[in-house]
């Protein structure tokens, strides 16, 4: 495979319209592996002119029915073959997300890109299931028929934390839908998602059905401003999902938000506490706590406090951080710089907190954006550790007496992403998955997520879902066509608002 990024061609161009495309305005950015900090590539950020073409490319795609006007199978057919393709250069694409975000090597290669590519899969067979209901007679001498049909060229905007799988995530149902796509990556990490497009093309996907810009904010700005884009799919940060909504207010763009969250881990006294522990384990620390549905607040009931945090404490000392490409490798550094520094910051304002284990940087990593995985004390709940999104290796431990305090303070967070409830009584456990106030609720476990369920936050962390049969549906408007089916040359409801002249 090609690649965009390697030692001697260091330049990753842009995808408009099937043809690669630099910046007019010559605007560069150095894309940094966080591992070694070393600059792994150059990519171009996108001025109006090239925003411009992109958005201009997916509108003829979509106008020229070069995509929606292929049947269904057709359709099912190329994204299969396109999931194949990326399939088959699974460790190229492991090893350049991993050296773009910093994520283990098996974390890339065993779990975000075999689900990227079940998850276009799964999208794949989802063009041939999008259906309008046909019905009679909602009016006496209509009928009704509701069709599905995609939305236009839509603008997708990515975060950096996993960039293969929301790519993934939002390229499959709104290509599958019939629409054509401009996407953009994060600045930092916008190298495996050229890659895809180029997969794309050579799947036979036709061109101009997906664009690729990459650039930052301002590229992000002008895409989801273009009155040519008709809906927005945004995953990143809910501060950034508020500015979206004001630059998609003006030509009144359909949303799609999937933003962050601070999950709670409930523990109930009666739990499989060893079971607990390595569910918090992985579920605070997997990513480098970079993830949405991060397991953040950890609330232990009282009396199985001791036992927890001790156990906690001893395999949270076992995680092996270091080098991403080393197969032994539990967790790799942040994304940059930046966000050590601000998960660092969070540490450095708790003044009541007590730091159980980390809060430093690892002293024999001289390179990299490395961080010790962190276990705080005390934190109180109205404080920033409990309240806002860390999007680091940094967890609290926190305690609760009886059910119901444990359900209000898991529930006391302006987010509503994720939670689990870990408890042997099957009674409990349902009722308080039902309490917990956030899109996904897992039962003695943590992370896990499927193609075929709904991902999608309440409150501040979004509205809308990503994958499933909902996520494909989000990504269509649903037209009433409605057939009068009497022929008489005065309707039926005529009679109702001029009077019957008989
Ligand atoms: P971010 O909001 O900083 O950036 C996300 C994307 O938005 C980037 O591509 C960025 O360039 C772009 N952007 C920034 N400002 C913009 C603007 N004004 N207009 C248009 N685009 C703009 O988020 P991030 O730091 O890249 O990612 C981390 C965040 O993503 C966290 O908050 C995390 O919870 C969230 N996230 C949520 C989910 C989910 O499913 N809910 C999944 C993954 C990540």
């Amino acid at each position: 495979m090609a690649t965009t990024a390697t030692a001697k061609s260091r330049t990753a161009k842009m995808m408009v319209g099937g043809k690669w495309i630099t910046s007019a305005k010559g605007h560069t950015r150095d894309i940094i592996n966080p591992a070694n900090e070393e600059i792994i590539a150059e990519t171009f950020d996108a001025s109006p002119l090239e925003v411009n073409q992109a958005v201009a490319a997916a509108k003829k795609a979509f106008e020229s029915g070069a995509w929606s006007g292929k049947s269904p199978a057709e359709r099912a057919g190329l994204l299969l073959k396109w999931s194949s393709l990326i399939e088959e250069h699974l460790a190229e694409l492991a090893a350049l997300e991993s050296a773009n975000t910093g994520k283990p090597m098996k974390l890339a290669k065993d779990g975000d890109i075999p689900f990227a590519v079940d998850n276009l899969r799964f999208f794949a067979g989802g063009c041939r299931l999008l259906e309008g209901a046909a019905s009679s007679e909602y009016s006496a001498g209509y009928t009704s028929l509701l069709r599905r049909e995609p939305v236009g060229p839509v603008a997708l905007i990515a975060p950096w934390n996993y960039p293969m799988m929301m790519a993934a995530w939002k390229l499959g149902p709104a290509l599958a839908a019939g629409n054509t796509a401009v996407i953009k990556p994060s600045e930092l990490t916008p190298l495996t998602t050229l890659e895809m497009a180029r997969l794309a093309l050579e799947a036979g996907i036709p061109e101009g059905v997906i664009n690729v810009l990459t650039g930052a904010e301002e590229t992000g700005r002008l895409l989801t401003s273009h009155p040519d884009i008709r809906m927005i799919s945004f995953t990143g940060d809910t501060e950034t999902g508020k500015k979206i909504m004001t630059q998609a207010a003006p030509s009144v763009k359909k949303l799609h938000f999937e933003l962050g969250g601070k999950a709670p881990f409930v523990v109930f006294e009666d739990a499989d506490i060893a079971a607990a522990v390595q569910g918090a384990v992985v579920g605070a620390f997997v990513n480098c706590g970079q993830d949405c549905t991060a397991a953040t607040r950890l609330y232990v009931q009282e009396g199985a406090l001791k036992k927890f945090s001790e156990a906690f404490l001893r395999e949270v000392g076992k995680i092996r951080v270091g080098d991403p490409s080393k197969p032994e490798t539990d967790m790799g550094p942040l994304v940059c710089s930046e966000q050590r520094d601000r998960v660092e910051g969070f540490l450095q304002r708790a003044k009541t907190a007590k730091i159980l284990a980390g809060g430093g940087r690892p002293k024999s990593l001289k390179k990299g954006f490395y961080m010790e995985p962190t276990v705080v004390q005390g934190a109180a709940q109205d404080s920033e550790l409990v309240q806002r999104e860390i999007f680091g290796p940094v967890v609290c431990l926190l305690p609760f007496k009886d059910e119901g305090e444990a359900v209000a303070l898991a529930n006391d967070v302006p987010y509503g992403l994720a939670g689990s409830v870990w408890t042997k009584d099957v009674h409990k456990a349902f009722r308080v998955s039902s309490a917990l106030r956030f899109g996904t609720v897992w039962i003695n476990d943590h992370l896990p997520l499927c193609s075929e369920m709904p991902h999608g936050g309440f409150k501040q962390s979004g509205s809308g879902k990503d994958m499933s049969k909902y996520a494909l549906e989000e990504y269509t408007v649903a037209k009433h066509v409605m057939i009068e089916t009497t022929g008489a040359a005065r309707k039926p409801w005529h009679y109702s608002v001029f009077g019957d002249p008989s």
